[in-house]
């Protein structure tokens, strides 16, 4: 299991931009359709903000018109690991980065049913896409 995750949140604070650390480290959600990526199609892969973790390619992103990037799956399933979330009185799914414990978003089970049927949900600021050459 990676150190990061024994990391004090000072460390945290100060390697991220305030933004990411209130998605990455205190679950916080950025508002539908103001994130960077949620509209990107170029072709490449989404990586953790916070530790670079490879989390989800390009080839699986689609249009959930929910105002944040959506994946069908992740690149690998070990990559990430899910936690059941049961505030704001809401049963949902957290997905966490595997590596460093940080926040991503959600995953829902009303995804492309021609796929996985799922939805990953999940912030752009949890984010960083690095483009395919
Ligand atoms: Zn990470």
């Amino acid at each position: 299991m990676s150190d990061l995750r024994n990391k004090p949140e000072s460390y945290w604070k100060e390697k991220l931009t305030p933004e990411q650390y209130h998605v990455l480290r205190q679950k916080g959600t950025e508002r539908a359709f103001t994130g960077t990526l949620y509209d990107n199609h170029d072709t490449g892969m989404y990586e953790c903000a916070a530790c670079g973790q490879p989390l989800f390619s390009s080839d699986t992103k689609f249009e959930s018109g929910s105002g944040w990037p959506s994946f069908d799956q992740p690149v690998n399933s070990s990559n990430v690991e899910l936690h059941e979330d049961r505030s704001f009185f809401m049963r949902r799914t957290e997905v966490n980065c595997k590596n460093c414990g940080s926040h991503l978003g959600h995953v829902f089970d009303d995804g492309p049913r021609d796929t996985t049927g799922q939805r990953y949900c999940i912030n752009s600021a949890a984010l960083n896409f690095q483009a395919k050459k």
